[in-house]
Order: structure tokens, then sequence, then C-alpha cells
């Protein structure tokens, strides 16, 4: 990231002469010059590094003079062992801003500038030494005035792979559905209230004006996309702040070179006047600032907001390539605004949120792959970490660095199961890690399970739930036994049952199961889950004595007498009922007990429309001042019992007081609230009674996303001198779960190697 510049400038500071390199082993440098120059030199190399660089390592030598007269930055050269990482794509910089604003300037107006500091870097890499001939920028012919800023070491422009003017770079094409050109970039057109379909830097996204209520209702009756929120590209951070809440760590994140969406609170009535449809049911907006030049552009236009939501079909990846956009998105989109730098390795938007002090992820992508995270150990063998099944992400370790690749999606769709093995095979030349091992979950009907089943790698399985803690622990650095708490959806339990609620003790070289929530009847399985209503009457049902249920008979009306006749049969007769002890699918079913969510369009939408009806009530009523509601005696109660040496914490009581409280038509949003908080006490009072001395505790899987019931949980163990840790520099739910599964592998293979060593010395 301008690193070489930045070497050539303060050697010729330092009067130091040789040279500087960048190989696909990390840069070199030759420098000649006094000694108390050079060490001052090299010591400010590494303490004043570019804004973006980042030193993983810095080691020198004493090598025999070679009399150069000056210092000079020399070809990258070509090698087998790469070490150098490459960057995320980079938002633009101020500098480049300031030059498509200025009419005098040569890049004015430009769509595609860039420099050192900024622009596409990982979505169009195809192999390394990253050079401009392994990008997709390699058919521009730079021009004599680009060529000159590329190759003059003092300019902002120095090697920076991707620089480009109107004259010789990639350019933006308006296009109407019957394929005619059209001048513009569209602007007049989304005026006037037209859906587009844009290129960016990682793929097209689909742009309407987010104050144009029918535009986005069109949108999301086009993209059949049900209730899912749409995330809001801001005109700037003054405009962006008149419709949420910015504390001073969102509003970095949201100006920070890697511009993720930010999950945002949406500030109440009056006060918000962007339309509902963008969230239904949320009162949380995710929100971006611009992040390439061509969205700097579009904002001339007159709009403070525009819906910028990823262009995919439901199900299916994301669209990245032109023909594919005029194809697949003619259904959806008026208009294609196209340019014809291709991208390479398609990438997301990255989604985060501020929860307890701290970033968590949602979805990582853009600006953040492919950067490696440092593993606590060494793993030996090159291993593939396949990842989940849904929100697919995989990761490539070797040596001390494991590397995450972006987002995929849900491994349930054909066309994503595709992309998985594009990915993986473009992945491992930007990391230059070939696997000999693949680790997977241990569910037999995942796809990376089949996958790794048809690959030719020896394969490991993994326990769902050991992978999410063990993500955790890596991410620490620490590899002595924990207690984590995992919290998620569903995952392949060894029992056969869908886990969910877990307390496990372990580390990366095994577990033993604890406790966990009490095994609960869900109807239709996983695909139940998409019934929240049928899940709370299963529920109710099974942990209700006859008298009780019969007083529940108002909570039903969501279903239809056929419907009840249907579960009553399936519950009677046992058929096709699991057995969950699913942490999600409890919140589901409160939701909809609670009539907030009985018909779910996207995964995870009961829990998060009653984490935002708990958020609403507390807003309300305390103005969002959660340490004044927390009377932790007030909670809903819970038991336990023990078997088979595990501790099983039961719901009933929950349940009993919850429907007592909703059929004497107690305010819901308290009754949502202090089912959170139930929650949160009960995971704190269950680990206190599992607790071997005074460790810390994990927490992760996908519930952890929701911010009340995390920050909720903080408090208590705060209040209890607990130390929680949490996942970091990955997303707590399944997006996290590769980097676990090489941890695990990695030891796996250990063990068998010490075997092999130890039976070879017998
Ligand atoms: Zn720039
Ligand atoms: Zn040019
Ligand atoms: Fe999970």
């Amino acid at each position: 990231m301008g690193f070489r510049p930045f070497v050539y400038r303060v050697a010729h500071e330092y009067e130091v002469t040789g040279w500087v390199n960048n190989s696909s082993r990390g840069v070199f440098i030759h420098a000649e010059g006094a000694e108390s120059r050079l060490h001052a030199f090299y010591h400010r190399l590494l303490v004043e590094p570019p804004s973006l660089a980042r030193i993983e390592k810095a080691e020198w030598q004493a090598v025999p003079l070679e009399d150069y007269s000056n210092f000079t930055i020399v070809e990258s050269e070509r090698d087998e062992h790469s070490d150098v990482l490459i960057s995320p794509d980079v938002a633009t910089c101020q500098d480049c801003l300031s030059e498509i604003r200025d009419f005098s300037n040569r890049h004015y107006h430009y769509p595609f500038t860039n420099c050192t500091n900024c622009g596409p870097r990982y979505s169009i890499i195809k192999d390394v030494p990253y050079d401009r001939g392994q990008t997709t920028m390699a058919p521009f012919q730079m021009c004599r005035d680009c060529r000159e800023e590329y190759e003059d070491p003092l300019d902002r422009r120095f090697h920076a792979q991707p620089v480009a003017c109107e004259v010789c770079g990639p350019i933006a094409t308006l296009i109407d559905r019957q394929g005619r050109i059209l001048p513009g970039l569209g602007i007049d057109q989304l005026a006037q209230g037209s859906i587009l379909a844009v290129k960016g830097i990682g793929g097209f996204h689909l742009v309407c004006d987010a104050y144009n209520r029918e535009a986005v209702q069109s949108l999301r009756g086009r993209k059949e996309r049900g209730a899912k929120p749409f995330a809001v590209m801001a005109r700037n951070l003054e405009k962006l702040v008149q419709e949420v809440v910015v504390t001073d760590e969102e509003e970095r994140l949201l100006t920070g070179t890697t511009a993720p969406i930010v999950v945002l609170k949406r500030k109440v009535g009056q006060l918000s006047s962007l339309p509902e449809d963008l969230a239904p049911g949320l009162n949380t907006l995710g929100m971006m600032l611009p992040y390439t030049p061509l969205h700097h552009l579009l904002f001339e236009g007159p709009f403070d907001f525009l819906v910028m939501t990823s262009a995919n079909l439901n199900g299916r990846p994301l669209i990245y390539k032109n023909e594919e956009a005029l194809a697949e998105l003619r259904g959806i989109a008026d208009f294609f605004l196209v340019h014809n730098r291709d991208i390479y390795h398609p990438c997301d938007d990255s989604v985060v949120q501020m929860i307890g002090g701290q970033t968590v992820f949602h979805r990582r992508a853009r600006g953040y792959v492919p950067l490696p995270l440092k593993a606590s150990v060494k793993v030996r063998q090159p291993i593939l970490g396949a990842g989940g099944e849904l929100k697919n992400a995989f990761c490539l370790a070797e040596g001390k660095k494991a590397f995450v690749s972006q987002y995929i999606g849900d491994m349930g769709g054909y066309e994503n199961f595709m992309r998985f093995q594009q990915e993986l095979d473009s992945f491992q030349r930007v990391v230059q890690i070939t696997p000999q091992v693949i680790a997977h979950d241990a569910h037999p009907d995942y796809q990376t399970t089949r996958f790794a089943h048809e690959s030719s790698w020896p394969r490991i399985p993994i326990q769902h739930h050991h992978a999410h803690l063990i993500s955790v622990l890596g991410e620490q650095g620490e590899t002595e036994p924990v207690l984590g708490i995992i919290c998620d959806g569903t995952g392949w339990g060894e029992d056969g049952k869908i886990w969910g609620f877990e307390f496990l003790w372990g580390n990366a070289q095994g577990y033993q199961r604890k406790g966990h929530l009490e095994y609960l009847p869900l109807p239709g399985g996983d695909a139940g889950a998409k019934h929240p209503l049928r899940i709370a009457y299963a529920y109710l049902k099974f942990l209700m004595t006859p008298n009780e249920w019969e007083e529940t008979t108002s909570l039903w009306k969501g279903l239809s007498p056929t419907e009840r006749k249907v579960l009553d049969q399936q519950l009677e007769k046992n058929l096709h009922v699991f057995q969950t002890s699913s942490a999600g699918r409890l919140f589901d079913a409160v939701s909809a007990l609670l009539g907030i969510c009985t018909h779910v369009t996207y995964e995870g939408q009961a829990a998060i429309e009653l984490e935002a009806f708990a958020s609403q009530w507390l807003d309300e009523t305390y103005e969002g001042d959660m340490l004044r509601t927390l009377d932790w005696n007030s909670v809903y109660p819970v038991d336990w019992s023990e078997k088979d040496k595990e501790l099983i914490l039961n719901v009933r009581p929950l349940f009993k007081g919850l429907t007592g409280d909703l059929l004497q038509h107690k305010d819901k949003g308290r009754i949502a609230f202090q089912f959170h908080q139930t929650i949160a006490w009960a995971i704190v009072e269950t680990a206190g009674r599992l607790r071997v001395g005074q460790g810390p505790l994990v927490i992760n899987g996908g519930v952890f996303q929701n911010k009340l019931l995390t920050e909720m949980l903080l408090h208590l163990c705060s209040d209890r001198s607990i130390e929680v840790w949490r996942a970091r520099d990955l997303p707590p739910g399944d997006g996290g779960l590769a980097y676990g599964q090489i941890l695990i592998a990695n030891e796996v293979i250990n063990n068998v190697s010490s075997h092999t060593r130890k039976s070879c010395l017998d």
C-alpha cells in the first residue's frame, strides 16, 4: 500500500542509496550509507508506515557493499513463495474525491479514479504478485499522463496498479432493458423513480431513491425479497445522522477505509422521514457512505439516500458480470449502469454493528477480505475449513496464517455452491495456500460435507458448536480449555439431534457437552423454522399440562384448524418431529407467540423482529437506558435438571410465566424485553453452575448477533466479574465457523502424527 514510494522518500531523506522492490515474499530493501543513518532509516520505516500499510514482520542483515550512487525502485520479481498480503478493496480517499470534484483536474467526474491509498484491490486480482498484469486492469493501456504518475516515485499514484483516467481507463455505460445505450449515469432515471442495476467494486447493486416509497416497494416486490431489510447509502455523514443515531465509534466505522454497512438505530417517529418499508418491523437501518467515485457521482443527483442492495436473485449468489446482470436482472432493473473493468472476486458489502463496545460482523466481505487472522498455533499441514451450510465462508490456513473468504451465501442453492467452488479455486492463488486436508461440518447432509466426500483430500468432520467455540478461542490466541456458551439456530449434534443452546467445555483438542437447553419437539425440522407459530404450538403443547394447554387456545388464532390438526397428529405420532435444543428456535417461538412474526421470509427474521420489538419498548419506556430496567429479580423463572451427567436447562417455568403474562394482556414489549433478560440471566446462571475455576466465558453463535441479548449478558457478567470472550474479527454466526474447523482439524492431524511417531519409536 504505497510502501515502496514511502521507502524511496525516506531513503532520500536519510541519504541512503540502494533499491527497494516488491517480491511475492515481501518488500526487500538494499540500503547503503553511514551506519547511524541506516539505523535511523530502518527505524523510520517501522514507526511511520503509510496509513494503509501493515507491517507483519521486519528483519535486516548485513550484506556486501555494492556502491550504489542513488536509490531506486526496482520491478517486482516473481518467485515461488509468497508472504505478501493482498489488500482488501479500499474506499475512495479524500485526495481522489477532491480531484473528481475539481473541474480543472484531469480526473474530474471520472468514475474509476483511484490511487495508492484507495480503490479496488482484492476484487480485481487474479494472482500474486500484485501487479497490473495480474489484475483485470491488464487490458487497459495507460496513457502518457497516467504512466507518468504511475512511474513517479513521489506521486500519489506511483505503482497504483488500477490507475486510470478518462483517456485510457474503464468507462461506465448506461443501458436500458432493450440494450440501447443511453447518455449519463442514470441520475435522471433514478430521480424519476426507476430502479437501476449498478456495477460496483465487488458486484452489482440494485439502486433506487430511498425516499421514493413506490420505488422501494416495487424493488421489494420485483426482488421477491419478503421483509428483508435493504441497505441504504447516504450522501454524506451530515445527512446520515438526520435519520439514525451515530456514536463516535460508529462514525469511525462508516468513514473508515473499509466503509462497511453499519447497522444503526433509527431515529423515532417524526425525526425519521425514510420509509418504513426499507426495513419492515425493525428499529434499525443498515447504512453506509459512498465508497467509490461512481457512488459519489450518483449523489450529484437530487437524492440524499439511495437503496443499495446486493443484486442477486432469491437464494442465488451476487451478480458481478455485465451479461449476467443484463439477463438475470431484466425483470427487476429498469436500467443498467455497467462498466468494462471486470470483477474477478465477487464480494458483497460487509455488514457490522457495534455491540457491547465492540464491532460485531453480521457479514464479513468487502474491505476486510483477504486480510489474514493470526493463527494462535502453527497449522502444520495446509487445511481447508469448508464452513457451514448457511452464510458460508471458507478458510484456508497454513503456518501461522488463516485466511477466511468473503461471505459466499447459503450452500443449499446450486449456484451458490458453484460460487463456493469458483472462489475456493481462485482464493487459493491469492493467498498461496493449496489445501491437503479438508475440515467440514459433521452434518451428513450439508453441501460442504458432500463436497468433502467427493474431494480427494483426507477429510475431518467437525462438530458444529465445537467449531464455534474454538473459533473464538483461536481469535483470543488461547489454547487452554474454556467454558463456551454457543447459541445458534441449528447444528448437527453427536446424538443426531439438532443442537443450538450448548454449554461446551473444551479446546481444539476436544470438548465435553456440559449442559444444554432441554430438547423440544420441532415439527418439520430445520425447514419448520419458516413457521415459528407452529414451533410455539409444539413447544407449549409439549411443556404444559393438559389443563394449562386448554387455557392457551386464544394464542393459536394464527393457525388454521387444518394446520392444528396436522400438527396434533404429527406430535402425537412423532411424525417428522425433531428434537432440538436450538436457541434460535426458542426466540422464533416467542416471537410468534407474541404475534410479532409468524411468517418468516428471511433467515432469523422472527428473532430479529423480536429483538427490535423489545428494544423499541426499552426506547419508549426508558429512553433506551437499559441499566434502569435491569432488575435481575424480575426475570421469568427457569429450572435445571441433570441427565447423563449433563445439566439441562428447562424452560417450562419460563413459558408458563410468559404465556400467563400474555393471556393477561400485559405489555408485549415488556414481555419481549423480559424474555431477552431471562435468556441472558439463564446463560450466566447455568454457566455459574458448571464453571470450573474462574476462567473466562466464551459466547458465540449467530444468536449473539442480537445486540440487546449480548449487552444484557455483558452487564450481568461485568456485575459478577466474569470475563467474556467474543468473536472479534469474524462473525459470531456460521461465517466464523471455518476458522474453528481448521484449528480443531489441526489438532487431529497433530495427534495422528504424534501417534505415528510414537509407534515408530516403539
Ligand atoms: Zn485515492
Ligand atoms: Zn490515463
Ligand atoms: Fe451455527
